[in-house]
């Protein structure tokens, strides 16, 4: 599938109603239906007088946003974050998810987090830090190493050379309907959907590049 302008708003690759008791169908549509779409719609506008952009993906439009014109960067970047981190929270999630990470990211995640519980703990501390809106994400380096990133607004850790393995979106829209303030029960439900089979194949896909010798 293309994935440049000019963007469509990808489907779910589930049901509305798929990740209920845990996401409600309600939120899911107004969350793809109208949030994302909002995204995407405004991505579009802003780059519909520049065809020079016009083959570009979200992940390249956040990463070279400082070489883009200055009178649309920032709004730019901010709606391909939005286009980019929503995909990416929509399809790490799933009805059958694979409930723990296989090898090679299980390793990497008792190394980092020393096991599965220790790596839910932060996570979920990271979640709930975000002040206002925004996501948490598990990110890799270079050299396959494990971080938690929360990021503000629409911000995405590609712009800090790591590489996105599992994201979950914080903003009330994401929640609120169902969980209300309860941003914590909102993250206990999501670890219900979240799918370690997706996680451990963009894991398997990064470069893990072994530490030089000293
Ligand atoms: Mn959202």
């Amino acid at each position: 599938m293309s994935d440049h302008y000019k963007f469509i708003n990808t489907p779910l690759p589930y049901a509305y109603d798929a990740l209920e008791p845990y996401i409600d169908e309600l939120t899911m549509h107004l969350h793809h239906d109208r949030h994302l779409q909002a995204y995407t719609d405004k991505l579009n506008e802003l780059l519909a007088d520049y065809p020079q952009l016009h083959d570009m993906s979200p992940e390249q439009l956040i990463r070279y946003s400082g070489r883009l014109p200055s009178e649309i960067a920032v709004p730019v970047s901010r709606n391909a974050g939005g286009v980019y981190n929503h995909r990416f929270y929509f399809n790490a999630m799933s009805p059958q998810p694979q409930r723990s990470p296989s090898e090679p990211l299980a390793k990497a995640i008792r190394r980092a987090f020393g096991g599965l519980n220790g790596f839910k703990e932060r996570f979920k501390d990271a979640a709930l830090s975000v002040f206002g809106s925004g996501y948490a994400w598990l990110a890799a380096d270079s050299r396959g190493r494990l971080f938690i990133v929360p990021t503000v607004n629409q911000q995405t850790p590609l712009t800090r050379e790591l590489i996105p393995i599992v994201n979950i979106d914080v903003w009330e829209h994401a929640y609120y309907l169902k969980h209300y303030n309860e941003r914590g029960k909102y993250i206990d439900d999501w670890f219900n959907v979240m799918d370690w089979k997706r996680a451990g194949e963009l894991y398997a896909q990064s470069p893990r590049r072994p530490a030089p010798r000293q």
